[in-house]
């Protein structure tokens, strides 16, 4: 049995464990959330009186060039790019997620209109983050031209359920609620032999897992950065099109922003060459600053080393809780494999929506994702081998003690 001795001198000797510095995180807290609202970057308060104060106050109007706020999305997106396999100027922090698929499937979608118009297919799975299968359930509502959705249950499913009528492929690559890590190359691969398109979701890889696009050979690319790379709650996006499917056809936000001459103010549309073309309108400059405060920590180590981490941290969570735990109705929903794994563990509990509420009380925060399911995210960049053994106590102790039964744990919150 582990001890927490064992998980201090763990500590003691990880390289890594440093960074927890570099972020501003209450006493008394074991953030086990960071991949839905990443902590916040230590010089991210210095940073916002700097954009406040400074930047809009002193420098008004004056900062779109002086401040470089104009070109905040491209010089975001050339550090982003590092994390994801992609090069410079292949990459735009920008708009949502959910805007973001959007334009990329739009894209897809008529890149594969000009090659095979009888692809109407995209494909993806049942447990997929909702806001990916509305939005592409929107647009073949929009289209009205007799595309459609196919949903797989689980990962196996996906190579029979892809085929000549595939017109895109979009998988998120670590599903959010069970924490499975696609195996990107080897998809997009079987996608491109069926004459499909792959879009990748990164929400739960940027950061979490070292990610290459290009040696994938992916398609499309878009994701969060309020998640893993700690950008702040609401900041925007990202998305990278593979360079040789960029400037093919125009994504469908036409925007000013994405304009070949943004300040010709000319009365039809050009779109820019590269990536530049899917920015639509003006940021939220206040939120986008403060990404780059997230970023510079990643720059002080690598992915690497990160998932490396991350894999001793999750094994140990698994392990503690499962030793700790056994007489308890809990089961592991996330892979054991480490290829199969992102960052984040998933247990099943009846009642996982109060267990979740009592942890919360204790100072250990995690999170709730229907049905039945507790989720906790593992961020080697803050998060510590006792901060692990400290949580799978405290669950135990939750579970034995039955306090997670009490009335108020119960209590449904807007947000779960
Ligand atoms: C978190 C997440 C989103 C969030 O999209 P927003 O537009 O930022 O709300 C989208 N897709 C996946 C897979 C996610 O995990």
């Amino acid at each position: 049995m582990t001890t927490r001795e064992h998980c201090l001198a763990l500590d003691a000797q990880d390289s890594l464990a440093h960074l927890r510095a570099d972020f501003a995180l209450p006493e008394g807290v074991i953030y086990l959330d960071g991949n839905s609202l990443g902590a916040r970057p230590a010089a991210a308060q210095e940073r916002a009186r700097q954009v406040l104060a400074e930047e809009w106050g002193d420098g008004l109007v004056r900062s779109w060039n002086t401040a470089g706020w104009r070109a905040l999305p491209e010089r975001l997106g050339n550090k982003l790019a590092q994390l994801i396999g992609a090069a410079e100027d292949e990459v735009v922090v920008t708009d949502t997620t959910s805007i973001n698929l959007f334009k990329v499937l739009v894209a897809a979608l008529r890149v594969q209109a000009n090659r095979d118009p009888s692809r109407k297919v995209i494909v993806s799975e049942a447990s997929n983050f909702p806001t990916d299968l509305y939005m592409a359930e929107g647009l073949a509502d929009m289209l009205q031209q007799g595309y459609s959705l196919r949903l797989v249950q689980s990962p196996e499913e996906l190579p029979a359920a892809i085929g000549a009528d595939t017109a895109v492929v979009m998988i998120t690559h670590v599903n959010y609620k069970t924490g499975y890590l696609h195996d990107m190359a080897a998809l997009t691969a079987l996608a491109h032999e069926c004459g499909a398109l792959a879009i990748w979701d990164l929400a739960h890889s940027a950061g979490a897992v070292p990610v290459d696009l290009k040696g994938a050979n992916a398609d499309y690319a878009i994701g969060c950065t309020y998640k893993y790379l700690n950008g702040g709650p609401g900041s925007p996006a990202f998305v990278w099109v593979a360079p040789h499917l960029r400037d093919l056809v125009w994504q469908p936000l036409t925007g000013w922003w994405g304009h070949a001459r943004q300040f010709g103010m000319e009365t039809s549309y050009e779109p820019a060459p590269g990536i530049g073309r899917y920015l639509c309108g003006t940021q939220p400059i206040t939120s986008l600053a403060l990404v780059e405060c997230g970023l510079d920590v990643f720059a002080k180590t690598d992915m690497q080393a990160l998932r490396c981490k991350s894999l001793a941290l999750t094994d140990l969570f698994i392990n503690l809780v499962q030793q700790r735990c056994a007489k308890h109705p809990l089961t592991l929903v996330t892979p054991l494999e480490h290829a199969h794994r992102g960052s984040h563990v998933s247990f099943e509990h009846p009642e996982g929506y109060a267990l979740i509420q009592a942890l919360i009380e204790r100072g250990v925060i995690g999170d709730y994702r229907e049905p039945r399911i507790m989720r906790f995210g593992f961020t080697p960049l803050y998060t510590s081998f006792a901060d692990v053994w400290d949580a799978a106590e405290i669950l135990g102790e939750i579970l034995d003690s039955g306090i997670w039964q009490q009335e108020r744990f119960r209590v449904r919150h807007k947000v779960t």
